[in-house]
């Protein structure tokens, strides 16, 4: 059996601040699947047969921003209006071939997420063509509508045609309210203007109004980042996001600290290192739960039942997602699939489509365009794993959604975790800590370690049951 101190952690008296180095990744994962190659004829067999998916949702990516933010690495296209038209012009005509499907009309979806990039620097009539294009798709009855983005250029045109066409959540990036730390971070607006903005938008009587908090940026001391969640309550938004700032190389934060430079405020150079944050989730959790806001995830709060966060939720389960515009990611048939972020090859893609022999129009007009992109054949884990990254994520792992041979195999693992302080077990569920909920991407990383060091004997471990099963320790 090996155990190692990645997936363990290590015993601390202050599990919370020392149980691991740092945060190992935004998101933890493992192999099992491979790259696969598809023929083009294939993928319009795909799209003409039913889904098996039980839950399922769309994804749509809109990869335009306005400006780069300092810590941000997903920044892909720079925005100009003609760009962004003649992007959503494709996207709205593939969304409207591909509604048409057998794929598609099979299955009700769950819920639905317009993510980027910027989707809210879109134009107030793309907005409505969008949510026109997406209520084509068999919806579940209040199925959750995300459009994400910033409050910057979001004006009342864009909000009135987003809730009329469909949209019934949406998603802000705030990062921090604090005027300076926002100006340092490369982000639009002051704090004024984002409190009034969102307590305008919160009135609203049935949309949910989220947006996402990040801790361990430049300049943002402890005193800030207090101010900063209490000014979430004053904005009067419906749930809220802390994400800790992660060292991703390319972001000009971390480009300029290896060059030994703080992207700082004119106030303060102050950075939170590992410890510091892991203190700001701290306080975080504290205030949400104090005024009585419930954690629905690790690092997600709500005011009140209006806000559901059923995409993020259901995505750590695996379900399946289709993907539309480049740099999509999801999956179709079980096959794990991510479309190319590059722009021109997405057009291009589309250019050749139309240009191809009239003795392929037919299957063109039935099915939308395959793009470039990685395609991995299906994760013979899935719904293992999906058990595992929902159950951490949330702070609870139910154990008799798993095998008995599974739990004893997993025993000396939690029974680290227990010592080590991230976890408390019983006969029923693991249960995380504070420290645990705060580590817990690497305790995903650090199980899926230990299963592939350890891995179980003929692999029985895919197979659910049912059962209680008591966890020693
Ligand atoms: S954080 Fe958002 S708005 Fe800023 S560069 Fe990244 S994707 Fe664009």
């Amino acid at each position: 059996m090996i155990l190692t101190p990645t997936m363990t952690g290590i015993a601390s008296p202050a599990p919370l601040q020392h149980a691991f180095k740092v945060k190992s990744a935004p998101h933890a994962g493992r192999g099992g699947s491979r790259p696969v190659f598809l023929e083009p004829q294939q993928w319009q067999q795909w799209w003409q047969q039913p889904s098996q998916a039980t839950e399922r949702a769309l994804y749509i990516h809109i990869p335009f921003c306005r400006k780069r933010c300092t810590f941000c690495n997903f920044f892909e296209n720079g925005t100009n209006p003609e760009r962004i038209s003649r992007y959503m012009q494709r996207l709205t005509e593939q969304l409207h071939i591909a509604a048409d499907t057998p794929l598609s009309q099979s299955q009700p979806f769950n819920t639905v997420y317009v993510g980027g990039g910027t989707p809210t620097d879109i134009s107030s009539d793309e907005v409505k063509q969008l949510g026109e294009a997406i209520s084509r798709f068999p919806l579940v009855d209040n199925a959750e509508v995300t459009l994400e983005g910033r409050l910057n250029g979001f004006d009342d045109d864009k909000w009135h045609n987003a809730t009329a066409n469909g949209f019934n959540r949406f998603s802000f990036g705030v990062q921090s309210f604090d005027t300076q730390v926002r100006q340092a971070a490369g982000r639009f607006d002051d704090k004024d203007f984002l409190l009034n903005r969102l307590q305008q938008l919160s009135r609203h009587p049935s949309a949910s109004i989220v947006i996402d908090l990040i801790f361990g940026l430049p300049g943002q001391t402890l005193d800030v980042w207090q101010q900063d969640l209490q000014a979430v309550i004053d904005s009067g938004v419906h749930g809220v996001d802390l994400y800790q700032l992660i060292g991703l190389s390319g972001t000009r934060i971390e480009n300029a600290r290896e060059k030994g430079k703080i992207l700082g405020t004119a106030l303060s150079e102050f950075q939170a290192d590992s410890q510091a944050r892991a203190n700001m989730y701290a306080s975080g959790a504290h205030h949400f739960e104090a005024q009585n806001w419930q954690r629905l995830s690790s690092c997600h709060w709500r005011r009140d039942s209006r806000e559901r966060s059923i995409y993020n939720s259901l995505a750590k389960s695996g379900i399946e997602i289709l993907p539309f515009g480049a740099g999509a990611g999801g999956s179709i048939h079980g096959h794990g699939c991510m479309n190319a972020r590059d722009l021109k090859q997405w057009h291009q893609a589309h250019d050749d489509m139309h240009s191809t022999e009239a003795t392929a129009i037919s299957a063109i007009a039935l099915n939308p365009v395959q793009v470039p992109g990685m395609l991995m054949s299906p994760n013979p884990s899935a719904s293992l794993d999906a058990i595992f990254k929902r159950g951490l994520d949330s702070g609870k792992l139910t154990l008799n959604l798993l095998t008995p041979e599974m739990c004893m195999h997993l025993q000396p693992l939690f029974i680290e975790w227990q010592n080590n302080g991230l976890a408390e077990c019983s006969a029923q569920a693991l249960t995380l800590t504070l420290a645990g909920r705060f580590w817990n991407v690497n305790m995903q990383t650090g199980l899926f370690e230990f299963l592939a060091k350890n891995p179980l004997p003929a692999q029985t471990s895919n197979q659910l049951a049912h059962g209680t099963h008591a966890i020693a320790g």
